[in-house]
């Protein structure tokens, strides 16, 4: 057996021990290369969760610093990082540094738009979505249905959220649901309702597991629904996206029209 080999059965045995993944699933994530855009509650969970699990290299894609009021729900900051307002991707990078050496991580300060994504996700496998508004979820989901880059959405506001994993092929997308980005009062940035870190921990566990999914060979276990999950109510939904795709005409991946990549 390969040195690598061995070293990943003994950091991750109890991961290999997992039946669908495998070392051979193991073998995939090592090889795996994810942007992640928004390094905020979802995103540190999440670049987190992938980090332990073995992706070998994550791009962690942020221009803001780490503030006193992001630490109850933003994992991987602490006191250090809010007091010397680091960069949030320079202050996940360390940290993640801790937690594995075997990961790659490049950070990159800067914002996700039109004229930024194609160069932020080249040569990347799947894209995961930490940021908190739609106008840039909107961009992601033109720029990887027309790259045919798979991609995880994912919002939280107050105690719920929701999560749809758009596939390699990009259909059902996130326009199949949204057909235009919600209004700003609606938007989870919206500051007044808050945010429960338990909340936005759940969702970046499901976004990483359907990530975990993609990146080990497994994508045809994505689930197809969008899920909304209350953890206020301990209440979940299913909506089919393919039933929404269906309805919806959608102008992204069935007409081909990546308007949000034009820019405002
Ligand atoms: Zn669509």
């Amino acid at each position: 057996m390969a040195a690598a080999d061995r070293a990943n059965l003994e950091r991750f045995q109890r991961q290999i021990a997992f039946a669908p993944l495998g070392l051979e699933g193991q073998k995939r994530l090592a090889e795996a290369r994810v942007l992640i855009v928004g390094v905020g509650g979802l995103g540190s969970w999440s670049a987190e969760l992938l980090a332990r699990a073995g992706v070998g290299m994550i791009r962690l894609v942020d221009d803001d610093r780490v503030d006193l009021a992001n630490l109850h729900r933003q994992g991987l900051y602490d006191e250090s990082d809010a007091a010397a307002a680091r960069p949030k991707v320079q202050a996940a990078a360390a940290r993640i540094g801790r937690i594995s050496s075997r990961c790659r991580v490049e950070p990159i300060v800067a914002r996700a738009d039109h004229g930024s994504i194609t160069a932020l996700a080249d040569g990347v496998d799947l894209i995961l979505d930490g940021t908190d508004n739609f106008a840039t979820r909107f961009v992601l989901n033109d720029y990887c249905v027309r790259a045919d880059l798979p991609w995880i959405f994912a919002g939280v506001v107050a105690a719920e959220g929701q999560v749809l994993a758009i596939p390699p092929g990009g259909r059902p997308c996130l326009r199949c649901i949204y057909d235009q980005p919600p209004p700003p009062c609606a938007d989870p940035s919206c500051r007044a309702a808050g945010v429960l870190g338990p909340a936005v921990a759940a969702l970046a566990a499901l976004q990483a597991a359907e990530a975990i999914k993609v990146l080990s060979g497994h994508g045809d276990q994505i689930s197809p629904y969008l899920t909304k999950l209350d953890l206020w109510t301990n209440t979940l939904q299913r909506v089919d996206a393919a039933r929404a795709a269906a309805a919806a005409d959608c102008p992204c991946c069935k007409h081909g029209v990546y308007e949000f990549l034009e820019g405002p």
